[in-house]
């Protein structure tokens, strides 16, 4: 059989990817190498202007019905200061991964794409005017295209992202779900701690999700000086640090373990190489401090999608750099931001004397206001 797509990973670039191509009439063969339903180091929140991908995937409704409640106001938190925008608005939602998806899989499924799975593509081969995927089981998948949308913190051989020496400002990220605590209802407050950052949200089934990233040399400062696990130390670093984190936190429980990962890899690749697309997180990657990361690879597949069957494919370097490169710029800056002064970014005057600021860097990064 000869598939129109080969498409490696079955993240939120992966299927929305095999969804909107398949319901548009492509054979596509979807291929995931991880075993479903799976956490994922994620902070899980979706920017409300992703809706329209959804509704296009067919997964908007059920996604609003699993998801935790609207996030109506952005923050930030960082050593003594607490700060909210204090206009509310619909910013989006959050919606574990392990319930998004295996939405978007089983939409994708829905619509006549063949998944593959658990298996690993270990090798992409050009073959004529196409292209054979070798599967790690011995299977080998022909296609007239292929989609690279298997992320960057594990991809491997033809996709892997270059290492570079290990540096102490390395990114190592964390992530874990919290019972009770006390964050108030509708905010997502950006934590600025010392040699990292993070974000709270609160996400399905009553939640709440903690994630961030800290520099390699500051996770070993507080390894040595809180003990414990690389996470335990985490945390104790943020709750010593942070009062806000402290005020939503102090009461809360942790459900299940944490998960980690690292370093990341922020920054802007290749979009199209020797006729390989690529999306999603592979393609390019935000700093999680402005939360796109989904709602890009999931928006860069629609990109890539509608391109496809319109027989523009020559137009996605170009576009995609032209919607993604200011997020991944803007979030470089306020990663930077965060991670290096994170009291006096929180506290400079210009943030205090412009209310509307906090709410402008969310526009910035791409959360525009749209009913969710
Ligand atoms: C701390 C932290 C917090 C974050 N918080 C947010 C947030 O709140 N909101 C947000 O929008 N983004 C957030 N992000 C970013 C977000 O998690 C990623 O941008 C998103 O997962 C990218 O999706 P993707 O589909 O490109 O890749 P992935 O989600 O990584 O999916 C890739 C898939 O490909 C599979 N795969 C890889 N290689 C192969 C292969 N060779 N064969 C078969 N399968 C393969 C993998 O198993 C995986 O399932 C955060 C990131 C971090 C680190």
């Amino acid at each position: 059989m000869l598939y129109d797509a080969l498409i490696i990973g079955a993240g939120p670039a992966g299927s929305s990817a095999a969804r909107l191509l398949a319901q548009a009439g492509w054979r596509v063969a979807l291929v995931e190498k991880a075993e479903f339903p799976r956490r994922k180091v994620c902070g899980e929140f979706i920017s409300a202007t992703t809706m329209p991908v959804l509704k296009d995937c067919g997964v908007a409704v059920p996604f609003i019905a699993a998801a935790g409640p609207p996030v109506t106001r952005v923050g930030i938190y960082a050593g003594t200061t607490t700060l909210a925008a204090p206009r509310e608005q619909p910013w989006g939602r959050a919606l574990g991964r392990e319930h998004l998806d295996v939405m978007l899989r089983d939409a994708a499924l829905a619509a006549g794409a063949e998944f593959f799975a658990p298996v690993e593509v270990t090798a992409v081969t050009r073959d004529g005017d196409g292209f054979i995927g070798t599967l790690d089981d011995g299977r080998e998948v022909a296609a007239r295209s292929v989609i690279a949308a298997c992320g960057s913190w594990n991809a491997k051989g033809v996709f892997a992202v270059p290492q570079e020496k290990p540096s102490p400002s390395d990114l190592f990220a964390f992530k874990a779900h919290f019972s009770g605590g006390a964050l108030p209802a509708g905010l997502m407050p950006l934590l600025a701690f010392p040699g990292g950052y993070g974000g709270l949200v609160h996400t399905d089934a009553g939640r709440l999700s903690l994630s961030c990233c800290i520099r390699r040399d500051a996770l070993a400062a507080a390894r040595t000086r809180h003990g414990g696990k690389a996470a335990e130390a985490v945390l104790a670093h943020i709750l010593q640090t942070t009062k806000g984190a402290r005020a939503a936190l102090g009461d809360a429980a942790l459900q299940g373990n944490f998960l980690s990962t690292g370093p990341i890899h922020p920054g802007i690749r290749a979009r199209e190489a020797g006729g390989i697309y690529f999306t999603g997180n592979i393609a390019g990657e935000a700093h999680p401090v402005i939360a796109e990361g989904i709602s890009m690879a999931i928006q860069s597949s629609g990109l890539l999608a509608r391109l496809l069957i319109a027989h523009r494919g020559e137009d996605y370097a170009r576009e995609w750099k032209k919607r993604f490169a200011p997020r991944i710029h803007a979030a470089s800056v306020f990663a930077h931001l965060a991670m290096h002064a994170p009291t006096r970014f929180a506290s400079v005057a210009v943030i205090r004397a412009m209310p509307g600021l906090l709410g402008l860097g969310a526009r910035l990064s791409g959360k525009a206001s749209i009913s969710a």
